[in-house]
C-alpha cells in the first residue's frame, strides 16, 4: 500500500480538509480483517521479537485524535499483536497536581519506552499545544506568568521536534498517528454511546461540550501538524471513519518502520559460541545418565 499519501510532509502547510476522513478504494472490510489485518499482525509480532531481543532501540507510537476517533480501538485491534512483554500503553489524562509541578514533558519522559519497548501513547505531549491552547489552561496551570509569551505555541512546537529529535538520537523511534474522524461520525459514534448500555460507560458529557471546540480543535491540530511531522518523527493522518480502514493503514505503516529499522537476533558472543557444541554434549550426557539410573532400578 502506498502509506506516503497519509504522511505529513515537514513544515508543509495543512489544511485537514485537503486530508479525506474515509477511504473509497477497492480494499474489503472482509478481505482486511479475514486476511490483510492478521497477516500484518503476525508479521509486526516476528519484528517485535527481533527488536526485544536486539535490546538497542525503542519505538514510541503517539495516538492522538478527537474524542471517539477509535484511539482504544487500534490499540485493542492493532496493538494486540505485540507481545505484552515489551510494550507499555500510557493513557495520558488532565495532569494531576503533582504533575503540573513539572515541565509538561516531565510525565512524558517517566514513560518512554526502554531499548527493545514499544511504547503506545493514548495521547500524549501534544495534549499541551491541543486542550491546553484551545481552553487557555496556561493561566491555571504553575506555570510562572512572565513565561507565558505571545509565541508559547511555536515555542513548545521547538521544544516538542527538539524533544522527539533527541529521542531518534538516542534510538528511540518516534512515529504520530492522527486519527481524522469527520464531525458527523463522530456523533454517530457519541450517540451509540448513549443508546448502547455496553457502550455508556465510555460516554462522558464533556464529549458534548468538546464537540463545541471541534473547529478551533482542528486549526490546533493544523498548526501542529505543519510544524512538528518532521524526518525523525513523522506525523500520519489516518482516515478514521470506517474503522478497519484506519486500523489496517496503521498495521502497515507500523510494519514498514520496522522493517526500516531491521532489528536482529543478537549473536551470541564469539566465546560463547564455541562451546555450544561443549554444553550440547553435557545436556545429553544428562539424559544418558538418567536413562542408566533408570536402568538399574529397574
Ligand atoms: P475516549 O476517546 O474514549 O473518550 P479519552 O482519551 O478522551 O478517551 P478521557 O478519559 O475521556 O479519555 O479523556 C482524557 C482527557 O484528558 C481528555 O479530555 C484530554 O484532553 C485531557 N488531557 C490529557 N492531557 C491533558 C493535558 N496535558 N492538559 C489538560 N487536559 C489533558
Ligand atoms: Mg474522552
Amino acid at each position: 500500500m502506498n502509506t506516503k499519501s497519509y504522511k505529513v510532509e515537514p513544515q508543509k502547510k495543512v489544511n485537514l480538509k485537503d486530508f479525506s476522513t474515509t477511504y473509497d478504494g477497492d480494499l474489503t472490510k472482509e478481505e482486511v480483517y479475514e486476511t490483510l489485518l492478521p497477516k500484518n499482525l503476525r508479521k509486526m509480532a516476528e519484528y517485535q521479537e527481533k527488536f526485544y531481543a536486539e535490546n538497542q532501540r525503542g519505538l514510541l507510537i503517539v495516538l492522538q485524535a478527537m474524542d471517539a476517533a477509535g484511539k482504544d480501538g487500534i490499540i485493542k485491534h492493532v496493538f494486540t499483536a505485540l507481545n505484552p512483554q515489551g510494550t507499555q500503553v500510557t493513557s495520558f489524562k488532565q495532569p494531576s497536581s503533582e504533575e503540573l509541578d513539572h515541565d509538561y514533558l516531565w510525565r512524558i519522559a517517566k514513560a518512554l519506552p526502554a531499548r527493545g519497548n514499544i511504547g503506545i501513547f493514548n495521547r500524549s505531549h501534544y495534549e499541551d499545544v491541543l486542550v491546553t491552547r484551545v481552553h487557555n489552561l496556561l493561566p491555571l496551570q504553575q506555570i510562572p506568568q512572565s513565561l507565558v509569551s505571545d509565541d508559547i505555541w511555536e515555542q513548545r512546537f521547538k521544544e516538542i521536534s527538539s524533544f522527539e529529535k533527541y529521542l531518534g538520537n538516542n534510538g528511540i523511534k518516534v512515529v504520530k498517528f492522527f486519527l481524522h474522524v469527520s464531525k458527523d461520525e463522530q456523533k454517530e459514534r457519541l450517540l451509540e454511546r448513549i443508546d448502547r448500555e455496553d457502550k455508556n460507560w465510555k460516554f462522558s458529557s464533556s464529549d458534548i461540550s468538546e464537540r463545541e471546540y471541534w473547529d478551533e480543535y482542528q486549526k490546533a491540530y493544523e498548526d501542529l501538524l505543519e510544524n512538528t511531522s518532521t524526518k525523525e518523527a513523522p506525523w500520519y493522518v489516518i482516515p478514521a471513519d470506517k474503522k478497519w480502514f484506519g486500523r489496517y493503514l496503521i498495521s502497515e505503516i507500523v510494519l514498514e518502520i520496522m522493517e526500516e529499522l531491521d532489528p536482529q537476533f543478537p549473536e551470541l558472543p564469539k566465546g560463547e559460541k564455541e562451546q555450544l557444541s561443549k554444553w550440547r554434549e553435557i545436556l545429553l550426557g544428562d539424559e544418558k545418565d538418567e536413562e542408566e539410573k533408570e536402568k538399574s532400578k529397574g
